[in-house]
């Protein structure tokens, strides 16, 4: 009876947490020059494998479609993931979603999400760094690695780029962010675009790990930002700029940094372990 009891106790310890309530989370879609219809599911996925998130989903209308009923309720979720590269949002759900950031929200920005919104300021400094659509030195320093150290370059130029897809090496930056922790120093990315020549206003944002372009691939020849963390007034974003699709999406590196990015987006904290299938310096890892 006192064995079973304790059997009982230990149980209870040990499944407490996953019995704690998911945290809800909402991914946008419905724009994307990305195939966002078949993304979507999959990042919705990766979320609710962890066992933290429940995940909704919001599509704006289509590209060109009047967007005034866009307005999603972002105060009822802890993070929210965009997956969107489209039209401007009405001012309102932009007001709505700076007010939401500032008082302690959840961002997570995937790939091209990065593009999207040249032109509006609270977004860019949610982002840190973006590319493409009208970029260039009026949206901020390019932000890359020489020798080592981050530098931020205000030479003129277009701001988003990248070359030929393939395989490439993710290197740490800040081994000891919560999202980092326990994650080898180096681990192979499967192939996939490597964005360079991101440019923006850089602020209150950490670069969590880099890879190098290569200009034999088309790449700017620099360490490039990979992920990335930015605080917006109490607000969290993580940002990476990996995925192009649901082939790279399928990437345990993928699939892991963007579990614990979300994480750390919603609560500042990660729980998670890493897992024996990580990518090593030389051997990628996918999942079905
Ligand atoms: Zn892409």
């Amino acid at each position: 009876m006192k064995t079973s009891l304790l059997f009982l106790a230990a149980t209870l310890v040990a499944v407490g947490p996953l019995s704690a309530a998911p945290m809800k989370a909402l991914i946008i879609d419905g724009q994307n020059n990305h195939d966002w219809k078949n993304t979507t599911p999959a990042l919705k996925k990766i979320l609710e494998d962890t066992g933290l998130f429940s995940v909704d989903v919001t599509t704006t209308p289509p590209a060109g479609k009047d967007m005034s009923g866009f307005k999603p309720d972002f105060a009822a979720y802890r993070v929210i993931v965009s997956n969107y590269n489209g039209d401007s949002w009405p001012r309102e759900t932009q007001e709505s979603f700076v007010r939401y950031m500032r008082a302690g929200g959840g961002l997570v920005v995937q790939h091209a999400a990065d593009n999207s919104f040249p032109e509006w300021r609270e977004f860019n400094e949610m982002i840190g760094v973006g590319g493409w659509n009208g970029r260039n030195e009026k949206s901020g320093p390019y932000v890359r690695f020489v020798d080592g150290k981050l530098v931020r370059d205000m030479s003129p130029g277009s701001g988003g780029s990248h070359g030929q897809q393939h395989a490439f090496v993710i290197q740490a930056r800040q081994p000891q962010h919560p999202i980092m922790a326990g994650l080898p120093a180096q681990w192979l990315h499967v192939k996939d675009e490597l964005y360079d020549r991101m440019r923006g206003p850089a602020i209150n944002m950490e670069v969590l790990a880099s890879a190098y372009s290569d200009k034999a691939k088309g790449g700017s020849g620099f360490e490039e930002p990979m992920l990335m963390t930015i605080t917006y007034g109490q607000g969290r974003v993580f940002h990476t700029v990996l995925g192009h699709g649901v082939e790279q999406l399928k990437c345990v590196g993928f699939i892991v940094t963007f579990q614990r990015g979300t994480e750390w987006a919603a609560t500042g904290k990660v729980t998670q372990p890493v897992p024996l299938d990580f990518p090593t310096a030389d051997k990628a890892s996918v999942r079905p």
